[in-house]
């Protein structure tokens, strides 16, 4: 073997998490579909997340546009790219990511999960809330990825209690993300302030301080308690289909996991990009 050839093998080996090591956790932010096809600040950080970590056996991505009646896992050999949006370019509908899933640990994970029967679903595929990230991180589409779809009628209690069963998975290989946004008010978006940087209404800032300050300090209760969390809250997360995916983030974070925040930024008035790393 040459020196070259070995090099590159160590420097493979070195990339793949050891039986020790955990995958880290990741929530992140995804905003517009189109940073799935731009390149800008946040998608950038994407890209350089995914030559940053362990490279995964495989992603089980816990997205804002998959919620359901009971919990479900893709199962399908070949998961279909979905193209769950309307209103933007052409070049956007014409994206494929066609990463393989992988029956076999769709299989686990419904074995590892106790608390509900989690369903094989071989009807969803990739929406946009999963490739639009990973798509960046992984551009090869050679990493199997599976998605967990929300339980929409259960309240975050429920689904932090359902991420925890899943800790497991981060010994082998398995790399979970949360895919939503921390502050996400489509209704109140300022069109007109969508192309300035960092422009995010007031109570869009006070809420990113306050999450980032509950995460930081571990503070989860107050997170799944976030109805309690006064007027901004509200304004925040009107509905919590893209807050649903934090609360999976949290629920496996463990004690001894480092916990950095990244694309801390708000966008359009009332959306914050704010995302983080958790181990
Ligand atoms: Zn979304």
């Amino acid at each position: 073997m040459s020196v070259s050839s070995l090099k590159e093998l160590h420097a493979f080996s070195e990339a793949l998490p050891s039986p020790e090591e955990k995958m880290p956790i990741l929530f992140v932010g995804h905003g517009s579909p189109m940073n799935a096809i731009e390149d800008n600040e946040f998608s950038k950080r994407w890209q350089q997340m995914g030559q940053e970590i362990p490279v995964p056996a495989a992603v089980l991505c816990i997205s804002a546009h998959w919620l359901t009646n009971g919990t479900h896992v893709t199962a399908m050999e070949q998961p279909k790219t979905i193209h769950d949006f309307g209103g933007f370019p052409q070049a956007l509908f014409e994206v494929q990511y066609p990463a393989p899933g992988n029956p076999a640990l769709a299989g686990e994970v419904k074995e590892l999960v106790k608390s509900t029967n989690v369903g094989l679903n071989h009807d969803w595929g990739l929406d946009h809330g999963t490739w639009s990230v990973v798509k960046r991180m992984y551009p090869y589409a050679n990493i199997p990825v599976l998605q967990l779809s929300i339980d929409y009628g259960k309240p975050a209690q429920y689904h932090f209690n359902l991420a925890k069963e899943l800790a497991a998975l981060r010994k082998k290989g398995v790399l979970i993300i949360g895919s939503g946004n921390m502050v996400h008010n489509l209704g109140m978006i300022a069109w007109n302030k969508l192309n300035e940087p960092e422009y995010g209404f007031d109570w869009a800032h006070e809420m990113n301080v306050v999450f980032k300050k509950h995460i930081s300090g571990r503070n989860f209760k107050a997170l799944i308690d976030y109805e309690q969390l006064g007027a901004a809250a509200k304004l925040a997360i009107p509905t919590p289909d893209h807050y649903y995916p934090m609360i999976y983030s949290l629920g496996l974070i463990e004690t001894r996991d480092d916990v950095s925040f990244f694309n801390d930024k708000a966008v359009g008035g009332s959306l914050t990009m704010t995302s983080f790393r958790a181990g």
